[in-house]
């Protein structure tokens, strides 16, 4: 059994799956966090608790999906938008409460974990060696899958193009830096270039059916942006790893004109005569980030 566990900023979820990949167990418990680090840890056993009455065993091994990583150098935790367990030991704490070993990885690699092993990619490219999963969401984040692993990196950010450089007009980030991708292609980005284009606040969902109508300017503009970025952003990531497939995920990912204006505008910045990286929806939805954390 595969028993996983997606740590939120608001509720945990733990999962347990059989060896075929289906679903045993699913619970979710409040996170809590306020309450600091060890009341997080005791809610993770918690939710552990509730599947193990449910299913009558208990995990020998557990894998941890949670925004932000573990540094590979002071194996503190950073970049979590928990703040209660960065720079923590959150890691090393949690191993030692629960006795087994422990897996941790961020959502965005646990997202292209599930997606590659039990998902959109499992379905249709079945023999996809290197597997890109990308999140545009709230944030942006991605995650690298090869062989049915995931690749961390040496300070645990490989596959974290949220953050790479895109263009100077994304202005300031969280992180530090300015112009980063996420500053450019993630759902509040595009509302906010919308907003201040226009003057007036819409939600994407709004902006892209008044793109779709044809009577809005601005927003045709915030979408002919979003596709050009898009184009670079990926074509990037396709110059440098050249993935099997790219799996799209997060509320940025329903927009459908990403799989067909969004994969031309990849194509032209391919270093290469021809193009045929599939660029595909994801299958799994919200689950994705607790199945991979199962599939660890
Ligand atoms: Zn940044």
């Amino acid at each position: 059994m595969y028993w996983g566990v997606d740590l939120g900023g608001t509720k945990i979820e733990c999962a347990v799956l059989d060896e075929q990949h289906q679903v045993l167990a699913r619970k979710r418990v409040p996170t809590e966090a306020a309450k600091g680090m060890q009341h997080i840890i005791s809610q993770i056993g918690l939710a552990i608790d509730l599947c193990r009455t449910e299913t009558g065993s208990s995990p020998k091994q557990l894998g941890i999906g949670t925004p932000g990583s573990v540094d590979p150098q002071t194996g503190l935790l950073k970049n979590s938008n928990t703040q209660a367990i960065n720079n923590q030991p959150f890691y090393s704490e949690l191993q030692k409460a629960l006795s087994i070993p422990v897996k941790i990885a961020n959502d965005a690699n646990c997202f292209a974990l599930a997606e590659a092993q039990m998902g959109a990619v499992k379905d249709q490219y079945p023999d996809a060696s290197v597997v890109f999963g990308v999140i545009m969401g709230t944030g942006t984040g991605g995650g690298i899958v090869i062989d049915g692993k995931v690749l961390n990196g040496r300070h645990g950010i490989g596959g974290e193009w949220g953050h790479a450089h895109l263009d100077a007009s994304g202005g300031k980030c969280y992180c530090g830096d300015t112009g980063c991708t996420e500053r450019i292609l993630a759902g509040p980005s595009l509302e906010r270039f919308y907003e201040e284009q226009s003057g007036v606040k819409r939600s994407l969902k709004d902006i892209y059916a008044a793109y779709n109508a044809g009577t809005d300017e601005v927003a045709n503009q915030t979408m002919e942006r979003l596709i050009h970025f898009f184009g670079l952003g990926l074509s990037n990531i396709i110059n440098v790893l050249d993935p099997d497939v790219i799996v799209l995920g997060g509320g940025v990912s329903n927009l459908d004109i990403l799989y067909t204006l969004g994969v031309e505008s990849v194509k032209k910045h391919v270093f290469n005569p021809s193009f045929h990286t599939p660029i595909i929806k994801p299958k799994l939805g919200d689950s994705a980030g607790v199945f991979g954390a199962a599939l660890l």
